[in-house]
């Protein structure tokens, strides 16, 4: 990952700043196409993941499509030369103003997530004189076994339409004449490692197929949205996420209909692994137990320990000497503000950079200006 020439440039560059090795990116794409490719799946790439032009030119190049979960997502989504028909739109919340974006641009596809939602899509669409194309985002009750945080198929979470709210929203959807439902989509959470948990949204899936079929719906599409987790402890020995294993499994659970096609929406595992957070050391203090490597990025860089309890592996690229044990933690004041605790590194002086590794995914993205810290420009290699 980090070569002489790029740590040299790295020395050259204000830190902190995000690094994003784009052959990891393009290695990742590649595995991805082919293997969905080998079952004729479509992928929509999560935007909120990372939405950085170049990277999201990248992945566009491979032929995907997106997911987006607000309306400025879409616009990006367009500018950076995705289809609009192959452009899925989520969220509990969308606004009058995002709806109409979506309308305006003839997207593929809104995933409702309520009945009111979707009356206001109808109304939105009436007005404009358009139809639209709607999946009903389904809560599947299946436990994602990740973080409560990032949790979403639950009955008790806030996300989709639960099964016994079902009957009347199919009976209310006769009443709608611009929209029509092509889909039924499912997203249960993030970072899922465990692959048998999508084994299990296939066969909750199939039931809740069964149920649409009995009422003669068959839709044109089932969406099982993203999810799918990467590797945060070990990086180096598995860049790729196992997409074989992955489609395989939809492949052999899922029921599919006649002509019916599957749809992905991954984020994280598409780019957490092509970024890196790359901080400098500005102090080393003496703690109790252990010592502190003070550096100069914070949660307002990377949010993911400070809200999910994330560990990121973190390499020291400037020394080599035998190891000690650190409390890697940034300038900002709070105590959450903290990367990892007791951390075996090479001993570290003021001035090694650091990387820290996994950082593609939900990174930049939810960096923030808290403090009034402001983030350096992105670095490509
Ligand atoms: C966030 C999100 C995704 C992507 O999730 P990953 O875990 O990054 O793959 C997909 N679909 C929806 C609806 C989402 O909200």
């Amino acid at each position: 990952m980090f070569t002489p020439e790029i740590i040299a440039q790295f020395k050259n560059t204000p830190t902190p700043f995000y690094h994003y090795n784009l052959k990891v990116l393009e290695q990742t794409l590649a595995a991805l196409k082919s293997e969905a490719d080998r079952f004729n799946y479509h992928v929509h790439y999560a935007l909120k993941a990372n939405s950085n032009s170049i990277i999201l030119k990248t992945i566009r190049q491979f032929g995907f499509g997106a997911d987006c979960v607000s309306g400025n997502e879409i616009l990006k989504a367009v500018e950076c030369g995705y289809e609009n028909s192959k452009i899925a739109f989520a969220g509990v919340g969308k606004s009058d103003y995002e709806i109409n974006i979506g309308l305006d641009n003839d997207i593929f596809c809104f995933n409702c997530e309520s009945l009111p939602e979707i009356e206001v899509i109808n109304e939105l669409a009436e007005k404009k004189n358009k139809i639209a194309q709607i999946a009903l985002r389904i809560n599947p009750n299946v436990n994602a076994k990740t973080h409560h945080y990032i949790t979403t198929g639950l009955e008790e979470n806030k996300f989709g339409i639960n099964m016994w709210e079902l009957e009347s929203v199919v009976e209310a959807l006769k009443g709608f004449n611009n929209i029509k439902l092509v889909g039924l989509h499912f997203h249960i959470g993030s970072q899922i490692t465990d692959l048998s948990v999508f084994k299990g949204l296939c066969i909750r899936v199939n039931e809740i197929q069964d149920w649409f079929i009995s009422r003669n719906i068959i839709v044109e599409h089932i969406n099982v949205g993203g999810g799918l987790g990467v590797d945060y402890e070990n990086p180096n020995s598995n860049l790729i996420p196992d997409f074989k294993s992955y489609f395989g499994l939809f492949n052999q659970f899922l029921n599919l209909q006649p002509n019916q096609q599957l749809h992905f929406e991954l984020g994280r595992a598409i780019v957490a692994q092509c970024g890196n957070l790359i901080s400098k050391v500005l102090y080393i203090k003496k703690g109790v137990n252990t010592n502190f490597a003070i550096v100069d990025a914070g949660m307002t860089e990377l949010l993911r320990p400070a809200l999910y309890q994330a560990t990121h592996k973190i390499e020291n690229l400037s020394s080599t000497a035998p190891t000690q044990k650190y409390d890697v933690v940034g300038p900002v004041c709070e105590s959450s503000d903290c990367f990892g605790k007791a951390i075996d590194l090479p001993e570290t002086k003021r001035g090694d950079l650091f990387a820290i590794r996994t950082a593609g995914a939900y990174g930049e993205v939810m960096a923030n200006g808290y403090n009034l810290r402001v983030l350096n420009k992105e670095v490509f290699s």
